[in-house]
């Protein structure tokens, strides 16, 4: 055991807090009143800790006239002002170095990059609520074989896990299958773009994958003609959805009766407010307290009971709506360029780590017009170089958009779409979106 986790263990609250983890597999099974007064109970515990510990917070409490005592239950929630994300970005304030155990970053599905951390306890509780919700598709983490189409994300390094990586142009995409074949998963996770454009390359050439029993596609908007695809390509093999927005800990999957996803309300309090924006409370994270934090998504409590038998609210997601950029080469899905660019890159010699490089380009959008026409918007960190931005342009030309005119836009921000989102990928040739899709016999 490291000296850091040590540090953190001797805290009589965190072995508290760590025995009562083990009881995640019954608590999905408690009522819908017993959750919401364990979620209180933590509510009351963090909103003190975030009052006592974390200027930031303190501060806007002040602000808005209020004290920890006045949140008593999840229904005085509204007293507390939002938190942004932008407010949140590389701000010591809101930032708890005591209790900083793992640093993070979120990906780049929006076109922005926030740093944020971990204590020991919400990086517990991180991975326990994957692997639960892991298991409702019948994954069992560490044991099984798992597929990750270029995702790292909730995967771990061992013989049991296969990365199918690469920007998934027609000739990548026939290898990977390839290699997918041999490993024979019962499992395959990854972006929903890139399992998309993954299962219709099976059904195009009709290769056919009968090992696959579950589907997990995570990140982005899930429609149903892609579950229609997924399901047809990998044959026998069910979808489970799931969403997690670790800054903030709002997480939800979808159980054996695919009815929507159930919002694990062990992790974190969700509301929606008048424009169906998410507002999240993480109630574990003390390194950075997220407190009715808005990231981006909009959510949707749907109406109904699920027939499974769990009471924590069915809920659907509107997160990431991204579409996917097609070359003459076949289609690029949106995991492969938000792994490129923008963000944090861990630089690392000889095997070593050795810092992180944070890339001058802070956010990026990328829109397709007709014609292979690619128009790249670039909204500039003030320490950008000239060089990265070349670098940039290079590697687009040469392994991803190949064939394609690029055209790179400076800007002072993403424009916003009429719905009010940043959208990191448009594709506004839709004839040949169209095209693409209906190559499809389904
Ligand atoms: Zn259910």
């Amino acid at each position: 055991m490291s000296i850091k986790i040590f540090k953190h263990l001797i805290n009589p609250e965190t072995i508290y807090n760590l025995l009562k983890l083990s009881d995640l597999d019954k608590s999905q099974y408690w009522s819908y009143e017993k959750l919401k007064s364990f979620q209180d109970k933590r509510l009351r515990y963090i909103i003190k800790y975030a009052y006592n510990n974390i200027p930031g917070h303190k501060s806007k409490f002040d602000q808005a006239g209020i004290k920890p005592a006045d949140i008593k239950t999840q229904k005085d929630l509204y007293k507390i002002p939002v938190t942004t994300r932008e407010e949140l970005q590389e701000n010591p304030d809101f930032i708890n170095k005591k209790r900083v155990f793992k640093t993070l970053y979120t990906g780049g599905s929006t076109g922005t990059s926030l740093k944020y951390y971990d204590d020991i306890i919400s990086a517990i509780i991180r991975l326990n609520v994957h692997k639960r919700g892991w298991e409702w598709n019948g994954y069992r983490y560490k044991k099984d074989k798992l597929a990750v189409v270029s995702s790292a994300q909730g995967a771990v390094k061992t013989n049991q896990t296969l990365f199918l990586c690469g920007d998934l142009t027609q000739d990548n995409l026939k290898i990977n299958v390839e290699k997918l074949i041999e490993f024979k998963s019962p499992y395959i996770r990854g972006y929903v773009g890139s399992l998309y454009i993954l299962a219709k390359y099976c059904l195009d050439n009709d290769i056919d994958i009968d090992f696959i029993k579950s589907v997990n596609p995570i990140s982005e908007n899930l429609y149903d003609y892609q579950r229609e695809v997924m399901e047809k390509a990998f044959t026998g093999a069910k979808v489970f959805e799931e969403y997690c927005c670790n800054d903030g800990g709002a997480c939800a999957w979808e159980c054996e009766a695919h009815e929507g996803l159930h919002y694990f309300m062990e992790r974190a309090i969700i509301e929606s407010d008048e424009n169906g924006e998410m507002i999240v409370t993480d109630l574990w994270n003390t390194a950075i307290p997220f407190i009715r934090y808005k990231n981006g998504d909009k959510v949707q409590f749907l109406d109904k009971k699920c027939s499974c038998g769990r009471e924590s609210p069915l809920i659907k997601v509107k997160g990431r709506e991204n579409d996917f950029l097609i070359s003459p080469e076949g289609a690029v899905g949106a995991t492969y360029l938000m792994n490129r660019g923008i963000g944090y890159k861990y630089l690392s010699k000889n095997g070593k780590k050795e810092g992180v490089f944070k890339s001058g380009i802070n956010s990026v959008q990328y829109i397709q017009k007709p014609g292979f026409v690619i128009d790249i918007n670039i909204v500039k960190n003030p320490w950008c170089i000239d060089e990265e931005i070349m670098d940039f342009r290079k590697i687009l030309e040469t392994e991803v958009l190949r064939g394609m005119i690029i055209n790179i836009n400076f800007v002072d921000e993403i424009p916003k779409s009429e719905k009010g989102k940043r959208q990191f990928i448009i594709n506004e040739d839709k004839e040949l979106l169209k095209q693409y899709r209906d190559k499809t016999r389904i």
